[in-house]
């Protein structure tokens, strides 16, 4: 089984366990993070302290102006929007070979989405809410890439999906530096049955890509290649596409198999598709036959190991962890 892991590089909002450089002084403590350092490279940020805020700092809240939102630090009446703004866009466009990113939640700065807007830099009622000052600049900026808040990240289904997209795109990130389309070639056999659950259509725009049939200039098939990847990626893939996959990959075995196991393989799949069981129930035993049956093309597949299996837990009764 294909278990060699890129290194994602992931930019990480600095207070999430790595530095205690929240405004009152404090770290945030965060499982899954801790567990990400053995797998990722990190590039922390904390765009409060780099703007000159300090620690500790007073808070800084987002204030409505009009149509126009500003970024208002009550205690001092200062207005950092135009600092902010203008660290976001220099940090971000310096930023090279990025896979993802994970931001503080609520922050008027790392917030992804619905921050709360106020009324007035004094105490008053929130009128609007809106991404962060970082956050949003990060949304517009890296479109594609898995970015996500750690409050989002304690739903399994959201975490898996996050890390699919992030190594799948650290994976492509260090193919594509051979530019060589044979490697685009071999990434996309390995990666099919994990696209196909994903999406059946951008699927086989990508086969047509790596086919490279019209030979164009190789870097703009591995452009168009990375945008639709990304596409593919965009939403987690759903129960009905993984049972599609599922029901291929038992293509390559069945004539192999007793009655008996494929008859369990189908009650597997059934309980899976009600919600019952989860879905490593159904790829576990698939993953077992592509091994009995020495399936070299199936071992390969991403969609077996699409990340490094110890960052989502199980407890013994099966159910995930929340970290
Ligand atoms: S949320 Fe962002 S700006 Fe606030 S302390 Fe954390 S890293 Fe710094």
């Amino acid at each position: 089984m294909m278990k060699n892991f890129p290194r994602p590089n992931l930019v990480m909002s600095n207070c999430l366990e790595l530095s205690a450089c929240r405004y009152n002084g404090q770290l945030v403590r965060d499982g899954f993070v801790k567990k990400l350092s053995q797998h990722v490279n990190f590039i922390p940020v904390c765009p409060e302290v780099a703007v000159g805020l300090g620690v500790p700092r007073f808070p800084i809240r987002m204030v409505a102006d009009g149509k126009d939102v500003r970024l208002i630090q009550p205690a001092t009446s200062s207005d950092i929007t135009d600092k902010m703004r203008q660290f976001s866009a220099n940090f971000l466009s310096n930023l090279d070979e990025v896979d993802g990113f994970i931001l503080k939640f609520r922050s008027p700065t790392c917030g992804l989405k619905e921050v709360r807007i106020y009324q007035k830099a004094e105490k008053s009622p929130a009128v609007g809410k809106g991404p962060g000052f970082f956050g949003g600049k990060v949304i517009e900026m890296f479109p594609g890439l898995a970015i996500e808040d750690e409050g989002r990240l304690r739903s399994l289904k959201i975490r898996e999906h996050f890390l699919t997209k992030l190594f799948t795109h650290a994976r492509f990130r260090e193919m594509k530096k051979s530019g060589k389309i044979a490697d685009l070639t071999g990434f996309h056999a390995d990666c099919k049955f994990l696209l196909m659950a994903y999406s059946q259509k951008e699927l086989n725009i990508l086969g047509n890509l790596a086919a490279n049939r019209d030979d164009k200039q190789i870097k703009m098939v591995f452009a168009d290649y990375e945008r639709h990847l990304n596409d593919a990626m965009a939403a987690p893939s759903k129960r009905s596409s993984n049972i599609n996959v599922f029901t291929h990959i038992l293509g390559y075995f069945s004539k192999q198999l007793s009655s008996n196991e494929k008859q369990f393989f189908l009650e597997t799949v059934q309980l899976y598709r009600e919600g019952r069981v989860p879905f490593t129930s159904a790829l576990g035993l698939l993953k077992g036959w592509a091994i009995r049956f020495q399936e070299e093309y199936l071992m390969r597949q991403a969609f077996f190991n699409p990340f490094p299996v110890d960052l989502v837990e199980w407890t013994d009764a099966g159910r995930p962890i929340e970290l």
